[in-house]
Formats: C-alpha cells, sequence, structure tokens
C-alpha cells in the first residue's frame, strides 16, 4: 500500500473523553471514529487490524473443528420467549419493531438462533457433535459504554456453539475450545491469563474466562504466585474470608420480599448455609445437600459428581424442590423462571466442611452474580471486590495475587438448559429422543484490538504485537518530490519485500521526516526502514525496530535477514 493513496488521519492531541491509553491511541492513530455512545466506525487503518485478530481466531477456530457460519443479528421475539431470556436478559438487550408491528432484538448473543438451527436440522447422534461458529456484529446497551470499543455497545464478537449427546462430549469439545483460545491468544502475543469463572472452587470447569492482563482492566483476578490457581475476584472471594462492603443500592433493589436470598432459603429450612457460588446456593447438613440454582445457570450433574464427599445422590424435579420448599415456583431467585435442583446424599457432606470459609453474611451470594444477567449491573462493580493479596490460594498452593484483567474470551458449558427449553432433541442409538448438551465459547474480536494496545504501548504510540500489525514494514522515502532516484529505490525496494510476502506499506507522501517517523510509529508499524539520497550513496538502509531504541544502517543482504 502506498500512504499517499490511502487514508491515514492522525492526531497529536489526546482526546479529553478518553480515559485509558488504548482509546487514545486509536483515536490519535485514526483507528476508530465514534458515531454516538458506544458505536464506533473502524477506519481503513483500523480495519485492518480487526481483519488481522479475525483471521487468527478464524485460522484456529478451524484447526480446533469449528466450522463457520452466518446467523441474522436481528432475532425474533418469539424464540427470546421459548427461553424466558425476551423478559430476563434485561435492559442490554436492544428491542426493535417491524413495520407490521413485529418484535425482534438485535442479538446481544446467538443460544437462540443457533439452537433452533440446531432442532431443525439436527435429527440423529451421528450428526454430533457439531460445533459451528460466527464473527459477528452483537448490540449489547450496556449501561455505561466506555473506553472506546473496549466496552462498547457495537462490537464483534466470534461466537461458538457445540452440540452433543451427553456431557462427556461436551466436555471434550470444551477442552478443544480451551486450547483454542490460549493459541489464539498466545498468538496474538497477549499476556493472558485463563481463569475459573464459575463453579472453579467446588472443582467443576464449566466456565472459563480469558482475561488479557492489564491495569485499565474492569475486572479483579485471583491466582496463585506458584500454583495454577486462578479465578475471578467474583469467584475467589466465595472461598476467601473477609469484611464484606455494605450492600450498594443496586443490591437492596433486588431484596423485593418475593426475592429471598440463600440465607432466607437456609434459615426457612433451618440448616446451615454451607457456601454459595455463583448463581448456586449449597446449603446442608449431614447426609442432606440442597443446591439451588437460580438465574442462567444449571448445576449440571458433572459439577455435582466433583463434589467431595457427595457419593450417590439424586436429582429432584423444580416441582419437588418447590414441594419441599412450601413456596411458590419462582420463589427462590430474582429470575424467572428459577430452576431448582435437590441432591439427596447418602453421606456425610462433612467433607465440604473444608470449602465452608466464613460464608454466613447477608448478602454473600450477592457477590457471585453474573451482573447485567442476574441482576441490574451496579455502577461500583469494584465494592463487592474484597479478596486481599497475600491470601492463601484456596488449593493450599502459594499465596494469592491479584491483577486486573480485559475479559477477552469466555467458554461455558451450558449443558441441556437451552436445548431443553428449546426442545432441541436428536435420536440416540436405540432411537430415543435426547436432549442435546451444549457449550458456548465468546471472543471479543473487536475488544481484542484494545486490549492489545492497553499491553503494547509507549509515549509515542502503539507496539502492535506482530500478527496484529496493520502492516509489518514501514518504507520511508526522504524528500520524494525532490529525489527520483530514491524514491526508484525505495519503490524496488517494496516491491521485492511485498514479493517476499511481506505486509509493506510504503511512505511516500513526502512529509517532513520527523512527522513521518511520528505517524508511522503511532500507528505502530514494527519495522521501519528509511530510504535516503546519504543511504543510498552508502549503499545501505536504515532500519529501526519499533521495540528498539536505536536505528542501523544496512546493507540489502542484512536488512532482508533482518525482516525474516
Ligand atoms: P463483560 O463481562 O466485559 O461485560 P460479558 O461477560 O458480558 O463481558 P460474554 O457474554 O462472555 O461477555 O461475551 C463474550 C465476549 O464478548 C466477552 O468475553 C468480551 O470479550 C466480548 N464483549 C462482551 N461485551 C462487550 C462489549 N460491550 N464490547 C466489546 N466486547 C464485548
Ligand atoms: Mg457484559
Ligand atoms: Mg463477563
Ligand atoms: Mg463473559
Amino acid at each position: 500500500m502506498r500512504l499517499s493513496q490511502f487514508h491515514l488521519h492522525t492526531s497529536k492531541e489526546t482526546p479529553a473523553d478518553a480515559e485509558v491509553v488504548s482509546h487514545q491511541l486509536m483515536l490519535r492513530a485514526g483507528m476508530i471514529r465514534k458515531l454516538a455512545a458506544g458505536l464506533y466506525t473502524w477506519s481503513p487503518l483500523g480495519l485492518r487490524v480487526l481483519r488481522k485478530v479475525e483471521a487468527v481466531v478464524r485460522e484456529e477456530m478451524n484447526r480446533a473443528g469449528a466450522i463457520e457460519m452466518l446467523m441474522p443479528s436481528i432475532q425474533p421475539r418469539e424464540l427470546w420467549e421459548e427461553t424466558g431470556r425476551w423478559q430476563k436478559f434485561g435492559g442490554q438487550l436492544l428491542k426493535i419493531k417491524d413495520r407490521k408491528d413485529g418484535e425482534f432484538c438485535y442479538g446481544p448473543t446467538h443460544e437462540e438462533v443457533v439452537t433452533d438451527f440446531a432442532r431443525s436440522e439436527l435429527r440423529s447422534y451421528k450428526q454430533l457433535p457439531l460445533n459451528v461458529y460466527q464473527i459477528q456484529t452483537k448490540f449489547r446497551d450496556e449501561i455505561r459504554p466506555r473506553f472506546g470499543v473496549m466496552r462498547a455497545r457495537e462490537f464483534l464478537m466470534k461466537d461458538a456453539y457445540s452440540f452433543h449427546v451427553g456431557a462427556d462430549s461436551l466436555a471434550e469439545t470444551y477442552q478443544a475450545m480451551y486450547d483454542a483460545y490460549a493459541r489464539i491468544f498466545s498468538r496474538l502475543g497477549l499476556h493472558f491469563r485463563a481463569v475459573n469463572a464459575d463453579t472453579g472452587a467446588i472443582g467443576g470447569s464449566a466456565s472459563h474466562e480469558f482475561h488479557v492482563l492489564a491495569d485499565s482492566g474492569e475486572d479483579a483476578i485471583a491466582f496463585s504466585d506458584t500454583g495454577d490457581y486462578a479465578a475471578n475476584v467474583e469467584m475467589a472471594e466465595a472461598v476467601s474470608p473477609g469484611p464484606r462492603p455494605a450492600p450498594t443500592e443496586a443490591m437492596h433493589e433486588v431484596q423485593t420480599p418475593t426475592q429471598k436470598t440463600c440465607e432466607d432459603v437456609a434459615a426457612l429450612l433451618d440448616i446451615p448455609l454451607v457456601r454459595t457460588v455463583k448463581s448456586v446456593a449449597l446449603v446442608g447438613e449431614p447426609g442432606f445437600v440442597l443446591a439451588l440454582v437460580r438465574g442462567d445457570h444449571s448445576v449440571n450433574e458433572i459439577k455435582l459428581a466433583k463434589l467431595p464427599g457427595l457419593g450417590d445422590y439424586r436429582l429432584a424435579t423444580e416441582a419437588e424442590i418447590v414441594d419441599a420448599l412450601g413456596c411458590e415456583p419462582g420463589f427462590i431467585g430474582p429470575v424467572k423462571p428459577a430452576r431448582a435442583i435437590t441432591v439427596i446424599a447418602d453421606r456425610s457432606v462433612a467433607a465440604m466442611a473444608d470449602f465452608v470459609v466464613g460464608a454466613n453474611r447477608k448478602g454473600f451470594h450477592l457477590g457471585g452474580v453474573n451482573w447485567g444477567r442476574d441482576l441490574p449491573e451496579p455502577d461500583q462493580v469494584a465494592d463487592i471486590r474484597n479478596v486481599v493479596q497475600g491470601d492463601a490460594s484456596p488449593d493450599g498452593i502459594g499465596r494469592l495475587g491479584i491483577a486486573r484483567g480485559i475479559e477477552v474470551g469466555h467458554v461455558f458449558q451450558l449443558g441441556q438448559k437451552y436445548a431443553e427449553a428449546m426442545k432441541a432433541t436428536v435420536l440416540d442409538e436405540n432411537g430415543k429422543a435426547q436432549v442435546m448438551h451444549m457449550g458456548c465459547y465468546g471472543i471479543g474480536v473487536s475488544r481484542i484490538v484494545a486490549a492489545a494496545i492497553e499491553q503494547n504501548n509507549d509515549a509515542n504510540g502503539i507496539l502492535w504485537p506482530e500478527p496484529m500489525a496493520p502492516w509489518q514494514v514501514a518504507v520511508c522515502i526522504i524528500n520524494p518530490k525532490n529525489d527520483p532516484a530514491v524514491v526508484e529505490a525505495a519503490v524496488a525496494l517494496y516491491d521485492q519485500l511485498q514479493s517476499a510476502g511481506l505486509e509493506v506499506v510504503l511512505d511516500d507522501r513526502g512529509l517532513r521526516p520527523g512527522v513521518m517517523f511520528g505517524d508511522i510509529e503511532l500507528i505502530g508499524i514494527p519495522h521501519r526502514v528509511v530510504v535516503s539520497g546519504r543511504g543510498l550513496e552508502a549503499g545501505t538502509f536504515e532500519y529501526r525496530a519499533r521495540r528498539s531504541p536505536d536505528s542501523e544502517n544496512l546493507d540489502m543482504a542484512t536488512l532482508r535477514a533482518r525482516l525474516g
């Protein structure tokens, strides 16, 4: 690409309303332009980077056996009624009407659509497992869109969904996706951590988030300094004692009389509250374990089976639990329809005491809530974080360190929740209908661009990891208007490097060197080669790596070797 024919629009001024460095640099480099709150246009430069990320994601998804498809972004209300999420999803769901008053939403995610696809397409266990994905625009009406494309309202997501007969097959694909995610973030050159996002502390592996580590991250994650333990703080606090903050207003709001807390239920049954995790509350006494499951999550059997001391158990129906509690259906949580499962253990649950860490405080369960989905998002999410640096790691190995993270990926074993609600079944080997098991796997493609800049920048601008750079090499021409020999040499070099498979941008704009170099540094091109009259006389090119403080004069052969 010749920069004279491209559209580059850089700026020296740091925009006043951009709080974090990635937002500032994306604006200054002219990668994005704001249209309205949480809505951004990707400029030609920005799009080159976005496409790079997309390509790596696509390649690794394909490698892991996922198959690309594309679903509509506009989705009919009826589908969302089937899962109860038309109401439950909350304010993030942008609802729209067509000219016939038909109701739709702009998809914030695609479980409903893909499950509808699966139930119409899949008939037999022989067609499973199936793992499909798309890379597509989502819309979520975030309460506080901020940090540019990091928390936008319209953003690009890769979302994959897998379908299975049985939990084992799901667990296998989940692992394959987990591994693919690790490859994706490694290839993109990011420092990241996979953390337990759901029931990790009780041994489940049903959900992991991938966080890019950066001080500006909105999430806090806790990890063992010497062991493998890593969790988001919502999880970690469930196993770490410490002072609880006063409930926020948002917490009070949901404590209406019909919305019972885990504590209320424990009091009602006159049994101790053992521990709560995310939307799951476990209350128990020897020989009896009750798991209340609220909101979007179902405790699937894999997780339960991993509870130490549980032994054999039986899952009760929702009706049974409602009956046992003597309450109305929907009593158990703020989110309807509430689901509940009773687990009757035939052994003592004393083994679970290992996990009992001072969880019997009012409002405790709120710490594990997935804000915005289970409850309205509070303005101060930080209020619920109280894990202390240096706490012993819950697995007993090492001490907890705390870091801030940006959630760039999320893998989730959904179990049968959606398939059950939408009656998505296939026939098994015996010709019997089986409700499919599902997993879902998201990556914030556009968020990754911002997250990468948070980790890779200096006073002069962006330092792209090579696979994300808009071009790998910039060939800068000094004084092109008056020096045809220099232009000729630069164009020859440009052609040669391109033929060698490198992505090269030729800066032929005729700007003063300082301004030209400023732009090339700001937009983060990893390698810069300067072609000047003086260099030509000496038979050299001036080379500088973006991350190096010094430039070197290299002859062609050395330069070529350096650029790989
Ligand atoms: P967050 O906790 O940041 O709100 P989420 O947990 O709601 O994210 P998921 O439903 O797990 O998001 O969606 C999958 C991925 O989509 C996330 O891991 C994140 O990288 C990305 N994502 C979610 N919301 C946004 C947003 N508003 N802007 C940009 N990317 C987003
Ligand atoms: Mg969210
Ligand atoms: Mg999240
Ligand atoms: Mg998530």
